[in-house]
């Protein structure tokens, strides 16, 4: 089974993969955590050029993520769900829809198209999306000390955040491979109402 977790920065993703993964975990799978950017060797130069490379034009960044993704795919997702491991992603395709599309005003067709063409049509079993208002997302992580300083991605500002949680909830909509969790509840809530939902795929 392949499960990606989705939402902007701040609203609690890291925190609830683990939860999900030891769950899966504890049911009797074989479990692989993965990220975008960065999941793969490729995909961690990807990212720091990513993250610290001054002005990136939006459409090189929207290739540079569907370079990171094509590589993720290739390498590590699809040979760990075809040896019967449950794959779990922090950030898939709706990312790069949420932040390139909208965020960057390059549009969700063609980011869309972009990435299908990326992952060869890849979808994840489920997508989990953890939806936060901007403002306290941005509080929390404000407040998180494990994090390292906000990087050029996170100083965006309050109204590109907005749009990307919009983008998100829009993708979501009328999904039946989709959840949406208010990420407003207590963190055991959340991970209670995702392991629901996981048990429903698991024999995927
Ligand atoms: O989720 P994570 O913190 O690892 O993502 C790194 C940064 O890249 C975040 O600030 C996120 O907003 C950004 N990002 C993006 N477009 C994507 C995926 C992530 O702008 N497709």
């Amino acid at each position: 089974a392949f499960v990606a977790f989705e939402g902007a920065d701040g609203v609690g993703k890291s925190t609830q993969i683990k939860l999900a993964a030891e769950w899966v975990k504890a049911q009797g799978w074989e479990v692989v955590t993965t990220r975008e950017p960065g999941g793969t060797k490729l995909g961690q130069s990807l990212r720091e050029l990513l993250l610290e490379a001054g002005e990136v034009a939006p459409r090189a960044e929207a290739l540079l993520f569907a370079a990171d993704r094509a590589q993720h795919v290739a390498k590590l997702i699809v040979p760990a769900v075809n040896s019967g491991k449950v794959v779990i992603t922090d950030r898939f395709m709706a990312s790069s829809i949420a932040y390139q599309g909208q965020g960057r005003d390059l549009g969700a067709k063609d980011i869309r198209d972009l990435s299908m063409w990326a992952t060869g049509g890849l979808v994840p079993n489920l997508t989990v999306l953890l939806d936060l208002d901007p403002e306290t997302a941005l509080e929390r992580q404000q407040t998180d000390e494990t994090r390292s300083e906000p990087d050029r991605m996170e100083r965006a500002g309050i109204d590109f955040q907005r749009k990307v949680r919009g983008e998100f909830l829009r993708i979501a909509e009328g999904k039946d491979t989709w959840m949406v969790v208010d990420a407003g509840l207590p963190v055991d809530e959340i991970a209670a109402q995702i392991r629901l939902r996981l048990a429903t795929i698991l024999p995927v």
